[in-house]
């Protein structure tokens, strides 16, 4: 069998590991020895699904679509992870983790946010648990999500300006793991995607994995079958992709489309096309592929959407590429408002740009009339308001 996971070392094939500094050693190899315990132990799980349940909202509904359906001629359903608490699926990672971050005796949490959507959800579960919270965050971001921002600060968060570099995502995440480097003892770092060292990508990508477990089980309610034909995602850093594919990588019938943001065109310069465009280096403790220049510097990545615009793709995702298990697609700006405008007319829901990339693919491909495929509908576009506005003035 191909190898979809991660191996012992933290690898999938040639991309993963954790590469840190020597002062994080203890904190991640602690880390790594004890989250399986901690996943797989009964009193976690009983709590983690009951937060789920009834903080959460889940299980999310797996819709079938009527007029896109038929639209498309096939058979669509949506994972409507953008009905879950805070608006989006990153709130199955975050209430995942600070259970972690309690069980290994942490009494401080840091993240780090681009668009703010990972700081919000990860100051919610602080709020929650009564725990202290600081969020990095580029000034850059900080200005243009306002929103958010003070979301953040009315749940009782720091937020933390970082004017280092181009003063966004990838400079924010230094900053974070600066902070940690700082207070390996008490402080416990939540990462938003599957990227960062191991174990960080494979325990994002557990966490997110209740996504395809339970869409498994309202298939076999709605279709009789467990599994789909295609299963379709956007990535950014990969988090909710891997939690929609998670229970049906060993499926050889499940086929996996994955869109990335190809911004103004793959070729224009403007993009944050990794798969595409990436090459090998290493980012953020993690060996993948990297949108840098040809003497290695790491190159500002652009999308419309804040959530897909990081510079690396979690390791996971460059191998399931790699090997071929995954089709990747690049969507552009214009593909995803599009396919945006096109949902929310058809069926009565806004989606979070970033899930739009994923609406994208469905002009792209050619469906069978008995196909059955389920997207990913990772938010709903309430923050993308703005840019959904100064859209409809150009139509
Ligand atoms: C953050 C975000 C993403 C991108 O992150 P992944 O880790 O790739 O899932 C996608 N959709 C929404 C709505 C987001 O907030």
């Amino acid at each position: 069998m191909q190898k979809y996971h991660v191996d012992q070392n933290g690898f999938y094939g040639e991309f993963g590991g954790a590469y840190i500094p020597e002062i994080l050693y203890d904190n991640v190899e602690n880390l790594k020895n004890n989250y399986l315990k901690i996943l797989e132990d009964p009193k976690f799980k009983k709590e983690y699904y009951s937060l789920l349940k009834d903080y959460v909202g889940r299980p999310s509904p797996l819709y079938l679509t009527r007029r896109l359906s038929e639209k498309y001629g096939c058979k669509i359903y949506l994972k409507r992870e953008d009905l879950n608490h805070t608006g989006a699926h990153k709130i199955n990672n975050t209430i995942g983790q600070i259970l972690i971050a309690q069980r290994m005796g942490k009494t401080r949490i840091i993240a780090e946010t681009g668009a703010g959507q990972h700081g919000v959800a990860t100051a919610t579960v602080c709020a929650l648990m009564g725990m202290e919270c600081i969020v990095y965050m580029g000034k850059v971001d900080v200005e243009r999500q306002k929103l958010n921002v003070e979301k953040m600060h009315m749940l009782g968060a720091t937020v933390v300006s970082v004017t280092s570099g181009n003063m966004t995502l990838k400079d924010a995440t230094n900053e974070a793991i600066r902070d940690w480097c700082s207070n390996p003892s008490n402080t416990y770092y939540i990462i938003g995607s599957t990227v960062g060292p191991h174990p960080y990508p494979d325990m994002v990508a557990r966490l997110q994995a209740i996504i395809s477990e339970e869409t498994r089980k309202q298939l076999l309610e709605k279709e009789k079958r467990e599994t789909p034909d295609y299963v379709i995602a956007c990535v950014g850093g990969g988090s909710n992709a891997a939690g929609m594919i998670y229970h049906f990588l060993d499926e050889p019938s499940v086929k996996i489309i994955l869109a990335e943001a190809a911004g103004k065109g793959i070729n224009s310069g403007e993009s944050a096309a990794t798969i595409h465009l990436g090459k090998l280096g290493i980012i953020h403790g993690s060996k993948t592929l990297i949108m840098q220049s040809e003497d290695g510097q790491i190159e500002e990545p652009y999308s419309i959407s804040a959530g897909l615009d990081y510079p690396g793709i979690g390791p996971m995702h460059a191998n399931l590429s790699k090997i071929g298990r995954s089709e990747v697609l690049a969507i552009t700006d214009d593909e995803a408002m599009n396919s945006a405008f096109e949902l929310t007319r058809l069926e009565g829901i806004i989606p979070a740009i970033e899930s739009a990339h994923a609406l994208g693919v469905l002009n792209k491909k050619k469906f069978k009339k008995e196909d059955i495929i389920v997207i990913c509908l990772s938010g709903r576009g309430d923050k993308d308001m703005e840019t959904f506005i100064k859209e409809q003035e150009k139509r």
